[in-house]
C-alpha cells in the first residue's frame, strides 16, 4: 500500500512480536496475548512509534531543504525526544516547543528523561505554559516565525506527528508488517490494541487493516481524556491517509473504536488502575509501560480481557508504541514500586 511514498529508513526493520504468556495466564488463559515491540524499533534514543511515521514525513523534510526541524509536545513528550534524535541523525537542527500539559509532583519533571535526552542531543528546548491540547497551535506557529526571523529554513511538525499530511502512513506499514508475520506464524490476530492520543498511529492501523476488512478490530485505548476530539482526529487521518493510498472503501464513523474509561484522571496522570496495570505487565513480564500512554493501554486490555470483551480464543496484539523513558519523571509516584 505504501511503495509509491519515500520513506527514510530510521527504525530497524520489522519489530519482533512477543507472546506475553504469563500475564495472558494470570488473565484466566482464555485469549492469547501477543506483544508488537514498537519500543524497541531503532537505535535513535530509544525509538518508538513517532519513528515509524517519522520515515514518511522526513524525506519531504529534505526535499523542503529545511535546516530545522520545529515541532511541539508536553514537557515529557515521547514525540519531541525522537524529532530531537532524527534531527541529530541527519544533520538538522532543532527546535522544541514543550508545553505544560500534565501538572506533575515530581521536582525534576523538566529535568529528567524525555526532555533531558532531547537536550542532550542538543535540540533547542523551549519551555512554553500553555495547557493540552492536540490540535495545532500557536507557541509553535510562533516558534516557526522565530526560525525565519533568524535566517533559518524551518519544517514544521505537528504535536505527535500526526496531522501531518503524511503523518498516518507509517501505521499502514505497520498493519503490511503484521500482515507479513501472520504468514510466518500461521496464525492470525483477532485483535489489535493500541493507545490513541494525537491519532495517526490509530489511524494509520484502521487503514492498513481496512485493507482485509479488520478495521474494527483495531481497539483504541483513549489516553487523552478529550475522547470526543481524538475521536474526530482519528477519523480525518484515517480518511485522508485512505485517500493517500487509494484504499478504495469508505471510512465510517463506527470504525473508529476509541474506549474511553481508562484516560482519567486526565492526560498524563496515572489512576491507581494504570500503576497496578504497569506494575504487574513489569513483574509477570519484563515489559516496561509509562504512565502517560501504554500503562493506560495495559490497563486497558487487562481490563477488557477480564471482562470477557474478547471471545474465548482470541488472539490479542498489543502494540506497545515505547514511552519507557518518561517514567523518570514520576519518581514519586513508584517511590514505594
Ligand atoms: C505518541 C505516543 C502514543 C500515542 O500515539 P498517537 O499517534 O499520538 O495517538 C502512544 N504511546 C506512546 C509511547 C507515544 O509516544
Amino acid at each position: 500500500m505504501l511503495k509509491k511514498f519515500a520513506r527514510y529508513p530510521l527504525t530497524f526493520g520489522p519489530t519482533p512480536i512477543e507472546k506475553l504468556d504469563r500475564l495472558g495466564k494470570h488473565l484466566g488463559g482464555k485469549v492469547e496475548i501477543y506483544a508488537k515491540r514498537e519500543d524497541c524499533n531503532s537505535g535513535l534514543a530509544f525509538g518508538g512509534n513517532k519513528l515509524r511515521k517519522l520515515e514518511y514525513i522526513i524525506p519531504d523534510a529534505i526535499a523542503s531543504d529545511a535546516d530545522t526541524l520545529v515541532t511541539i509536545g508536553g514537557v515529557q513528550s515521547n514525540h519531541t525526544r525522537m524529532v530531537a534524535a532524527v534531527a541529530a541523525k541527519i544533520g538538522m537542527k532543532c527546535l522544541l516547543v514543550q508545553e505544560s500539559w500534565v501538572p506533575h509532583e515530581d521536582a525534576v519533571y523538566d529535568r529528567v528523561g524525555n526532555i533531558l535526552l532531547s537536550r542532550i542531543l542538543g535540540a533547542e528546548v523551549r519551555l512554553v505554559d500553555e495547557g493540552f491540547d492536540i490540535g495545532i497551535r500557536h507557541s509553535w506557529e510562533k516558534a516557526l516565525y522565530e526560525v525565519k526571523a533568524r535566517g533559518g529554513r524551518p519544517y514544521a511538525i505537528p504535536a505527535g506527528a500526526s496531522v501531518h499530511p503524511n503523518g498516518g502512513l507509517g501505521y499502514v506499514g505497520f498493519a503490511e508488517e503484521v500482515r507479513a508475520q501472520e504468514e510466518q506464524l500461521g496464525f492470525g490476530f483477532d485483535y489489535m490494541v493500541v493507545c490513541t492520543v494525537t491519532g495517526s498511529t490509530h489511524a494509520g492501523m484502521l487503514v492498513g487493516f481496512a485493507k482485509d476488512g479488520r478495521q474494527r478490530n483495531v481497539i483504541g485505548i483513549d489516553a487523552s481524556a478529550i475522547p470526543a476530539k481524538t475521536k474526530a482526529q482519528v477519523l480525518s487521518i484515517a480518511r485522508h491517509t485512505a485517500t493517500l493510498v487509494e484504499l478504495g472503501s469508505e471510512l465510517a464513523e463506527d470504525d473508529v473504536v476509541l474506549l474511553e474509561d481508562y484516560a482519567h484522571p486526565r492526560y498524563g496522570i496515572p489512576s491507581e488502575e494504570t500503576k497496578e496495570a504497569i506494575r504487574l505487565c513489569a513483574r509477570l513480564e519484563g515489559m516496561i509501560t509509562d504512565p502517560v500512554y501504554e500503562g493506560k493501554s495495559m490497563q486497558g486490555m487487562i481490563d477488557l480481557v477480564q471482562k470477557g470483551f474478547f471471545p474465548e480464543g482470541s488472539r490479542i496484539l498489543y502494540a506497545h508504541l515505547g514511552g519507557a523513558p518518561a517514567l523518570n519523571g514520576y519518581g514519586y509516584t513508584f517511590r514505594n514500586g
